[in-house]
């Protein structure tokens, strides 16, 4: 059992090394993999300012995706996803998968797909360790979400969060200018989730529709006005809201329908949440062997080399539901270590 989120998932990560007598080494920045006779056969990295030549019995590569290089984000995502938030670490630049594609490592799955959700607008531009949790907002099934244009874009009701914040960032940085706000009124105040009552966020608040339509200075007032009003004028009130089951309390007959949770915006006070995309991870990955070894693009095993985590591809396509990055990286993560010790000692014992 892990408490205490990220930090408290790395601090149970080096306890378990202390106690097996593993060293870490920190500031160390992994530029190549090092190979012999076609087998890898330890890294190359820059330690705390030095090159050193790393031997080992076998490397187990697990430095994430490419979420943080603008350049491959561009290359690979497409056009627009230059200006995305990053909501993890700076680190995670595709080096790994760069290291790997350069010895014949073959790529596998949706390499124009990523993991991005709805983050603050003003966020920082990458994670900060200290604010990161706060810049999410995933309470829009409870509201609507309009552009730059006035307009709603997506069904924020489609199903429960957990199985759409992971697509409805891309759907944000395809809006005009690259941002949304998320409008709420009081009946649902108190549903929202407690980043919302966070310092470092963007919000707007209003005593009536006409004020909130003004205070949103970069969306086209009328239409805003218009499509609360037709909002409002579709919500299937016979039906109870219920944010505890697919409630089927639709908002239909729409360009775009909300398919639950719809409450007209109509109970002052009104409160407006500016949002932009926060990419979390990318799909694009390495194919891996059933026990965790990396595949050439000749479909053979790469004797010494094997991946984790977000370095793995094929597992996911266009979505993904909650808690899986962390499950792949436990899953896999244990599965390549597994194979790399029997790897390297079986190795040992040959040589
Ligand atoms: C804000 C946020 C919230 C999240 N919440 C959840 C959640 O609630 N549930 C869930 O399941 N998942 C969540 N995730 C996703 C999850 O954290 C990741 O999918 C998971 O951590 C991936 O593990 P990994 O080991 O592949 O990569 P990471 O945990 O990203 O680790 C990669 C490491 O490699 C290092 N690295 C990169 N390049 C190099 C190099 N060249 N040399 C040396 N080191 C390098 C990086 O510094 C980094 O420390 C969240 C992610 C973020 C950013």
């Amino acid at each position: 059992m892990v408490r205490g989120g990220g930090p408290g998932l790395i601090e149970a990560l080096y306890n378990a090394a202390g106690k097996r007598g593993i060293d870490v080494l920190c500031d160390a920045w992994v530029r190549d993999l090092m190979c012999c006779d076609g087998a890898v056969s330890g890294v190359t990295a820059r330690v705390q300012g030095t090159t050193r030549a790393i031997a080992a019995g076998a490397v187990v590569l697990a430095c994430g995706g490419f979420e943080a290089n603008t350049e491959w984000r561009t290359r690979y995502l497409g056009r627009g996803w230059d200006l995305a938030k990053v909501r993890g670490t700076k680190f995670n630049t595709g080096d790994g998968l760069a290291m790997a594609l350069r010895i014949g490592a073959q790529p596998c799955g949706h390499w124009s797909g990523c993991h991005a959700v709805g983050w603050e607008r003003y966020a920082t531009d990458f994670g900060d360790l200290a604010l990161t949790p706060g810049f999410q907002r995933h309470s829009y099934p409870f509201g609507i979400m309009v552009n730059a244009d006035g307009k709603r874009f997506v069904d924020e009701g489609a199903d429960f969060r957990n199985f759409t914040y992971a697509k409805y960032g891309h759907v944000v940085l395809e809006q005009p200018g690259q941002f949304a706000w998320q409008i709420y009124d009081s009946k649902v105040l108190p549903l929202l989730r407690d980043e919302y009552r966070t310092r470092r966020v963007t919000k707007v608040k209003a005593d009536s529709i006409e004020e909130l339509a003004d205070k949103l200075e970069d969306v086209d007032r009328e239409q805003l006005l218009r499509t609360i009003r037709e909002f409002n004028e579709a919500v299937r009130t016979e039906v109870p809201f219920n944010p505890a089951v697919k409630d089927g309390r639709r908002a239909a007959e729409l360009a775009i329908p909300k398919s639950n949770w719809a409450n007209a915006i109509d109970a002052p006070p009104f409160e407006a949440y500016a949002v932009t995309c926060g990419v979390t991870f990318t799909f694009g990955g390495l194919r891996i062997t059933n026990e965790g070894q990396v595949v050439n693009t000749n479909h053979e095993p790469i004797p010494g080399l094997f991946a984790a985590g977000e370095m793995v591809g094929g597992l996911f396509y266009f979505n993904c539901p909650a808690a899986t990055g962390l499950t792949s990286g436990a899953v896999f993560g244990r599965l390549a270590g597994r194979s790399a010790a029997s790897f390297a000692k079986a190795r040992r014992a040959v040589t």
